[in-house]
């Protein structure tokens, strides 16, 4: 099996959740720097018609596969990828190891409710972490000082949470003047994490339906999720 799967342009590493979760767990251990993007096909399909973001996701030191249809698209290329590793699981895994090892972690994003909100209730379930900072998502004017503030806070994990293409970008624009640290896009996982939102039951899940509980849940993501088709179009093409 390859150990990277290439769809559309973006190389996904093709590794199982478990074993993402151990190569993440060994660069904390010893302070590598890394960014990860998990990509759906909505990324996928943003960096193909945009070539700034392209690049910027090209950069990423690992790109996991958030999304069955990313697996699905790897089936049907011929170039199987073996599970799904999408940016919540990873993080609430993430979570408990901090908890485990006393990592610091920072949270970046989402509304200033919904960032309280969510640092309380990781605090609570995950007492051991240190949560060493956090701001909400809307810092327009304050970029730099954001970032010199996530430095002195000397994170082990930074969680971004401003929604795609937003993320990538601010990590890839001051990835460079950091030393340490898991850089990784969490998109709407910050509103689960805050109890505001509901991630979908695991039947769901399974049944590789979670987009479209999502969608009967937030209908204003409609016009977004019409990426899902033009990606399973573009793949098709590709096939033939
Ligand atoms: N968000 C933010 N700053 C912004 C735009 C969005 O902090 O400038 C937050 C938003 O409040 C929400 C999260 O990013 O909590 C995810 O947004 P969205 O659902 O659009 O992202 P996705 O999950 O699709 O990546």
């Amino acid at each position: 099996m390859k150990n990277n799967v290439n769809i559309l342009g973006i190389n996904f590493l093709n590794k199982g959740f478990n074993e993402v979760v151990e190569l993440l767990s060994e660069r904390i251990a010893k302070g590598i720097k890394t960014f990860v993007v998990t990509a759906n096909p909505e990324i996928v399909m943003y960096a193909r018609e945009n070539d700034e973001y392209r690049k910027i996701v090209q950069e990423a030191d690992y790109i996991v596969p958030d999304g069955s249809g990313i697996i699905l698209a790897a089936k049907i290329l011929n170039t199987p990828i073996q599970e799904r590793v999408t940016g919540y699981d990873l993080t609430v895994r993430l979570l408990d190891l901090a908890n485990q090892n006393r990592w610091r972690i920072y949270l970046l994003g989402g509304k200033e409710e919904t960032n309280k909100k969510a640092v309380a209730n990781i605090c609570e379930q995950y007492p051991h972490l240190v949560m060493a900072g956090s701001h909400n998502g809307y810092f327009k004017g304050k970029e730099d000082k954001i970032a010199d503030e996530i430095k002195a806070a000397n994170a082990d994990i930074v969680f971004v949470a401003l929604g795609f293409p937003r993320q990538e970008k601010w990590i890839s624009s001051h990835y460079a003047t950091f030393s340490k640290g898991i850089f990784m896009g969490v998109g709407g996982s910050i509103d689960v994490l805050a109890g505001e939102v509901k991630r979908a039951p695991v039947v769901w899940q399974k049944l590789n339906l979670e987009w479209f509980y999502r969608l009967a849940k937030q209908p204003s993501r409609w016009r977004r999720m019409l990426a899902l088709p033009r990606f399973l179009v573009e793949i098709l093409k590709v096939k033939r």
